[in-house]
């Protein structure tokens, strides 16, 4: 019994009200699905260390404490797996802090040149035990910004790069001034990353090779805090890389932070 009337403009309305109403569920199921997917990535990720740390007593309290090589060993990767666990929590603690926008910006005029040596002198010995090749190109001598939060960020990169360059290797860091802003990049001639794996690589837990980032002690969350940090900055992060020859990690920090989504995105 279909009689079709000719539309009102009230009904129009309504019906735009109604799209309104499912595109703002659809939203919700997107977030909701994220919040799982990460609950379910953080249950795996505290499952991992501790299901070896589990083991690893077990076999001590079933006799293994006897033999005394043994026991230091296995207590040495029940030590090492602890610290683990205690960087994961570390981070996740960093990075809701971030998303809720608990963090008030310190904002302060910052020497880039100081800031860089300080983080490059504290790694100086990683540096010598994989002889790599610094160079520092910092053109652009101040930016304003939270100078712990944007350290962390410089480390987090500076850290990648000394991860994910084999022994050898080289790595620039430097600074420029652009037209949107400062620009501060980090390169190195490591691994490289593969091209697909580009756009989700500041993703929370997204590791291009999870074995190697284990190993090196990674998280897979490093790049994530580093995006919310420049967000909050109403900054922008950039990647580019080729395998098997490098990459260059990038952040703009802008003169002024007038940006309205200022806490960062979910993701
Ligand atoms: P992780 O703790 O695993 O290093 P990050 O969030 O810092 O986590 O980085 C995510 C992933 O991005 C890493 O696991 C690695 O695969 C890749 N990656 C990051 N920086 C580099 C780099 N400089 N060279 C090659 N791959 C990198």
């Amino acid at each position: 019994n279909l009689h079709l009337a000719p539309i009102r403009g009230d009904e129009i309305e309504e019906i735009r009200g109604v799209v309104a109403v499912i595109g703002d569920i659809t939203k919700l199921r997107q977030l909701e699905s994220m919040r799982k997917d990460f609950v379910a990535n953080v249950s795996h990720e505290l499952k991992t260390p501790l299901t070896s740390i589990k083991g690893f007593i077990e076999t001590l309290i079933d006799g293994a404490i006897e033999d005394r090589g043994a026991a230091q060993r296995f207590l040495g990767i029940i030590h090492q797996e602890t610290e683990r666990l205690n960087h994961i929590i570390a981070d996740l603690l960093d990075l809701s802090k971030l998303e809720s926008g608990r963090t008030e910006l310190n904002v302060s005029t910052i020497d880039l040149d100081e800031l860089v040596a300080e983080v490059v002198d504290a790694a100086e010995n990683r540096l010598r035990a994989k002889n790599l090749e610094l160079t520092l190109a910092i053109e652009a001598k101040v930016i304003s910004g939270d100078e712990d939060l944007l350290r962390e960020v410089i480390v987090n990169l500076f850290d990648n790069a000394m991860k994910y360059t084999p022994e050898g290797g080289a790595i620039k860091i430097g600074s420029a001034e652009g037209p949107e802003g400062v620009e501060v990049y980090v390169e190195d001639t490591g691994f490289g990353i593969p091209e697909e794996s580009l756009p989700r690589l500041f993703e929370r837990f997204y590791r291009v090779d999870k074995g190697r980032s284990r190993e090196m002690g990674g998280t897979g969350l490093g790049l994530s805090i580093v995006k919310h940090i420049i967000e909050r900055h109403c900054g922008k992060v950039a990647v580019s890389s080729k395998l098997g020859r490098g990459s260059r990690f990038s952040f703009i920090i802008p003169h002024q932070f007038d940006c309205e989504e200022s806490h960062g995105t979910v993701e």
